[in-house]
């Protein structure tokens, strides 16, 4: 007998509605997995057995938006939440080749190209990648349905296990080696024997993965809270030398180690609610030791002296950091913006109100009580570097009144920064 998953009223909402249309819907993927194991789902992912057409005319064309090359899904906008909703699959032939396309390089011959075939739930089930993956929830009716006959064990158990030859399915996609490690990293889970030795073999397949998904994929595993997990998961497996060289070049360096204490702590402080998940504050937060071994004092926390020297050696070893992916300039830009602040803080000569009301102080001050929860553990620096909105309340630096002022839009606290994932 299991307890009852308890979703959220606009997911039960959805599924209602495609239900009540007569089609059949589940909700899938990550949010069984935190529902099981009673944590809150990030976000949800329904599968239903509607086409998007189909989708579009049940929520309306003014709410349903269809998305996608590779996989059409549709978005759904449901009060403030957009849901993504995907029509039941079967598994595709490997073609190997894109019609039409030259090649640049030669790719492994069960690559999948094309995975838009529809198909029943039961073939849905079967073309997903691990068994823990493969779940369908009814919340209407609390069924729990699992195709594969191993999810539910797999899951009470903490196993990722491959649905079908690991290794084929590896080498049709290579984001599912990744895919692998991210679920060991986040809830501890361990590979079935099988699955290991694949994701072992596997992992330079990765590098035939068009650089933008993989690209996509590294963001969000700076998003997640569990990413100092996840980067040791692919340490251990032999993989972060394709996803973040630097790092596991220095994988034994002091540098990496407090890295990986700062990511932790950051981790532990978006699960708590105390700040949101950034991924130009990962960045920054992977970068920064480096950083103040190469231009600081070579010690934690001492930081460095601001001066165009620096400024510059912190977007060289950004790049270095992060190549061989092209994060979005705008992230790159911030992580440099967070990291150029850092000295400001304690900065005699800077003015404080100035900085309190700079442009990436939200961010910045993140990072500056990140390095105090980790080493300096300092009440002082909490109390003089207060969060944003407190930080509102405290009189802004007059500025040399216009002649004749301008109206200005009245900023909310939440967008008074940038917005960021
Ligand atoms: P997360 O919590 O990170 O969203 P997730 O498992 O929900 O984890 P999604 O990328 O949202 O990941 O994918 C939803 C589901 O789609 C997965 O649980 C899995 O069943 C299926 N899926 C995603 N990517 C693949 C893939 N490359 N190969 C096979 N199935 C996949
Ligand atoms: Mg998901």
């Amino acid at each position: 007998m299991r307890d009852k998953l308890v979703v959220s009223k606009p997911i039960y909402e959805l599924v209602r509605q495609l239900k009540n249309a007569g089609y059949i819907a589940y909700i899938v993927g990550g949010a069984i997995r935190d529902l099981m194991l009673g944590r809150e789902p990030k976000d949800y992912d329904i599968s239903t057995s509607a086409t998007p057409e189909e989708i579009r005319a049940v929520f309306g064309r003014r709410n349903a938006r269809i998305i996608g090359k590779r996989f059409q899904l549709v978005h759904v906008r449901m009060g403030p939440d957009i849901i993504e909703i995907s029509t039941f699959r079967r598994s595709p032939e490997s073609t190997g080749q894109i019609p039409g396309k030259a090649r640049p390089r030669p790719v492994p011959e069960n690559m999948i190209f094309r995975d838009n075939d529809f198909g029943t739930a039961e073939e849905d089930a079967w073309r997903r990648d691990f068994t823990v993956n493969a779940l369908f929830y009814d919340p209407v009716n609390d069924d729990l349905l699992d195709y594969t006959g191993c999810g539910i064990d797999d899951m009470h158990a903490g196993i990722v296990r491959s649905i079908g030859e690991p290794g084929l399915r590896f080498e049709e996609d290579p984001v599912r080696v990744l895919r692998a490690l991210k679920l060991v990293g986040q809830y501890g889970f361990t590979l079935d024997p099988a699955t290991e030795a694949a994701v072992r073999t596997s992992g330079s397949l990765i590098e035939h993965t068009p650089a933008s998904r993989f690209s996509l994929e590294i963001e969000k595993i700076l998003k997640s809270a569990y990413c100092d997990g996840i980067l040791n998961a692919f340490h251990d497996c032999d993989f972060l030398q394709y996803c973040l060289p630097y790092l596991e070049l220095n994988w034994n360096s002091p540098p990496r180690a407090y890295a990986m204490q700062l990511l932790a702590e950051r981790g532990r402080r978006i699960l708590e609610g105390r700040y949101r998940s950034s991924i130009s504050l990962a960045m920054a937060v992977i970068a920064l030791p480096f950083i103040e071994a190469e231009i600081g004092f070579g010690q934690h926390g001492r930081l460095w002296t601001k001066n165009y020297a620096a400024l510059t050696a912190i977007r060289r070893i950004i790049k270095e950091v992060f190549q061989p992916h092209n994060m979005i300039k705008r992230l790159a830009v911030s992580a440099q913006s967070i990291l150029s602040l850092q000295p400001d803080f304690f900065n005699p000569d800077k003015k404080r109100d100035k900085l309190l009301h700079s442009h990436g102080y939200e961010h910045a001050r993140e990072m500056l009580m990140l390095q105090n929860a980790v080493l300096w553990q300092d009440e002082r620096l909490i109390a003089k570097w207060p969060k944003p909105l407190e930080a509102g309340k405290h009189p802004r630096p007059t500025r040399r009144k216009r002649r004749r002022p301008k109206p200005q839009p009245r900023l909310r606290p939440d967008t008074a920064y940038p917005a960021e994932h």
